[in-house]
């Protein structure tokens, strides 16, 4: 018998769950709030580790369509002192696949293939163990009832009260984004400095990050710690008022490192917010989560891939799971809770000390995950 599965959210989780069942011609009902697929930007560059998101896009059959999308020149790193002074420059070896690129808008699309989305269709609410299954609630009203439903709805997820009544906090450190265009005509010396992957400059508890993303768009992260209320004498809707607020936040840095900041024209507040190292739950018969839903942590380039392996092996136990349902969903949460608990360690440690009062910590850090 099939059951009646739902995911709430089309992100690289969700959407890896839906395609790895379409694959073995299981039904899936994806239920995203947004109205349609680039209702909004589609946000930076993403790595996909060999063992993490490609073992995932292995599963969904896509592998060989993402190498011929992805960018594995976008691996290079380099790292400056504030002076400008390059520190290090990792190139990308011939043939290392370990960790390419890609545009999270190409990836979508990737994802997204022949999957029939149900665009439009917020989750307010999810009801487990009622009398004709799991209860969902929209925003227009409406409801359905399903025998699984998953929630990859991301960070503030609407399904997670379902199992957990953990909600995130506040990391101490934030994130303001801004991006640039046509860098390589437009803008050939910074075009220069960043190279075919990223460049990152470390100060005190500061850093400036910039990283190509396809067809010449950088994506700029001026990152810092402060308290939560850091904005509360600046308009963040005011470009020049942030603009001169970031300036002075860097102030003294190389010339070139600060016209990232200079030519940029619009500017996104991102606080980072996290969940609790090793969050689980006591198992809820027909809910459960995954991805940043499940484990949000530091971006450090693991919780995309975590969210889309999890996806892929939680399809991959339904339609190969000879138990009961509940059975192949308490499997995998054991399994996805052990190792987003490793992950959310080492980021959180990555996140202290890339963010750091000893920008030493930083470059020292690299040098340990950088290939020599
Ligand atoms: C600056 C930055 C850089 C990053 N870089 C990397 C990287 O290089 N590599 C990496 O692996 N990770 C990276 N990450 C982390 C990564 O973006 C997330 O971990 C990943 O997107 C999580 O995927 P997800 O599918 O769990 O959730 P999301 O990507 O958040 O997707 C959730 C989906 O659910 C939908 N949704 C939300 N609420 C509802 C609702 N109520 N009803 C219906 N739909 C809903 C949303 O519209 C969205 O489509 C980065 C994050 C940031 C902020």
């Amino acid at each position: 018998m099939r059951h009646r599965i739902a995911v709430v959210g089309g992100g690289p989780g969700g959407l890896t769950f839906a395609r790895v069942l379409h694959r073995h011609g299981y039904p899936v009902t994806v239920l995203e709030r947004e109205p349609a697929p680039d209702a909004r930007p589609p946000g930076g560059t993403l790595d996909m580790h060999e063992g993490l998101g490609q073992l995932a896009l292995n599963k969904a059959g896509l592998l060989a369509e993402f190498h011929a999308l992805s960018r594995p020149e976008g691996q290079a790193m380099r790292i400056l002192e504030t002076d400008g002074t390059v520190l290090r420059d990792w190139r990308r070896r011939p043939d290392d696949r370990t960790n390419p690129e890609i545009d999270r808008g190409q990836l979508r699309d990737l994802l997204l293939g022949p999957l029939d989305i149900q665009w439009d269709r917020g989750v307010t609410q999810v009801e487990p163990e009622t009398r004709d299954g799991v209860l969902v609630r929209f925003a227009d009203g409406r409801q359905e009832t399903f025998d699984l439903v998953v929630g990859a709805d991301g960070a503030w997820s609407r399904t997670r009260p379902a199992v957990s009544p953990v909600t995130p906090h506040y990391a101490g450190v934030t994130y303001v984004e801004t991006s640039l265009d046509d860098v390589d005509t437009r803008h050939p010396d910074l075009a220069r400095l960043i190279g075919d992957g990223s460049v990152a400059v470390y100060g005190v508890n500061r850093a400036l990050v910039a990283q190509r993303n396809s067809g010449g768009h950088i994506k700029v992260y001026a990152q810092f710690r402060a308290p939560l209320d850091w904005h509360a004498n600046l308009d963040l809707a005011d470009v020049e008022a942030v603009r001169s607020s970031l300036l002075a936040l860097f102030d003294g840095w190389a010339a070139p490192v600060l016209d990232l900041l200079r030519h940029a024209t619009a500017f996104v507040h991102r606080p980072l917010y996290v969940l609790p190292v090793s969050h689980t739950w006591t198992h809820v018969p027909g809910v459960t989560l995954l991805g940043d839903a499940a484990h949000l942590m530091p971006p450090l380039g693991a919780g995309a891939n975590l969210a889309m392996l999890e996806g892929a092996e939680l399809a991959e136990s339904i339609t190969t799971g000879h138990g009961d349902l509940d059975e192949v969903v308490r499997a995998f949460e054991e399994q996805m809770w052990t190792r987003a608990g490793r992950w959310a360690k080492i980021t959180t440690t990555g996140l202290e000390r890339l963010v750091s009062p000893d920008p030493a910590e930083a470059l020292a850090l690299f040098d340990q995950v950088q290939p020599s």
